[in-house]
């Protein structure tokens, strides 16, 4: 299964990728994540997307291309994939049609999850993040459950860089709900209530048994 989930920052698409990546057993392939991971290796690509992240905007199109041709070429995709966070763009989605073709893939579903922006704004306010793991907890969590690591604020989540995230998706982002509509590949999913509600609407969207899949 190749998917791709979509959405405003703040909709739960980690979240909801990392149930789909456990019900469907593939890679999660988060270009946050892979960002995130070089800037705390502080490597030549981290130490040039660093500040262009902590500000909400996006990194540039050949770097974000570069990144994700290496890591579909990679072997644990080749079972299938959920993509998270690419593309971004329109000449991304560009570049990576054509990578699909050139790896003899496609994609079975588009999946976009609506949320509101009051609702956005609520989420992504106060948001503390394991620096480990990347899970995120509600505003006022000082640990990680999972391991002990005091939770952070991450400096995109931080007011100012928050509100031009959203900005930055509206601008550049959202247009690509009418390009993936065209290629009738977009399920929206209603990204409101509890993270299993909404899990079941994304099963149901692509067909599955939600007590098939969660045995
Ligand atoms: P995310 O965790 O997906 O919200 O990504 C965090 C930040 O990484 C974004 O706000 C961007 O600065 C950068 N980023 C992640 N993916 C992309 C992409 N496909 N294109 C450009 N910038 C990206």
């Amino acid at each position: 299964m190749n998917l791709l989930i979509y959405g405003p920052p703040g909709s739960g698409k980690g979240t909801q990728a990392e149930l789909l990546t456990k019900a469907f057993d593939i890679p999660h392939i988060s270009t946050g994540d892979i960002l995130r991971g070089e800037v705390a290796a502080h490597t030549p690509l981290g130490q040039k997307a660093g500040p262009i992240m902590a500000a909400g905007n996006y990194v540039p199109d050949e770097i974000m291309i570069g990144i994700i041709r290496n890591r579909l070429q990679q072997a644990d995709c080749q079972k299938g994939f959920l993509m998270d966070g690419f593309p971004r763009t329109i000449p991304q989605a560009e570049a990576l049609d054509a990578l699909m073709v050139e790896l003899g893939r496609r994609f079975d579903r588009v999946l976009y999850m609506k949320v509101s922006t009051p609702e956005l704004v609520k989420r992504l306010a106060g948001r503390m993040t394991c620096p480990i793991d990347q899970k995120t907890y509600p505003p006022g969590t000082k640990k990680c459950p999972l391991d002990g690591a005091t939770l952070v604020q991450r400096d995109d989540d931080k007011p100012e860089a928050m509100h031009k995230r959203i900005e930055v998706y509206h601008e550049k982002t959202l247009p690509l709900l009418d390009y993936y509509k065209r290629q009738e590949l977009v399920s929206k999913i209603d990204g409101m209530g509890t993270m299993q509600e909404v899990h079941k609407r994304i099963l149901a969207a692509l067909g599955q048994d939600a007590r098939v899949r969660e045995r």
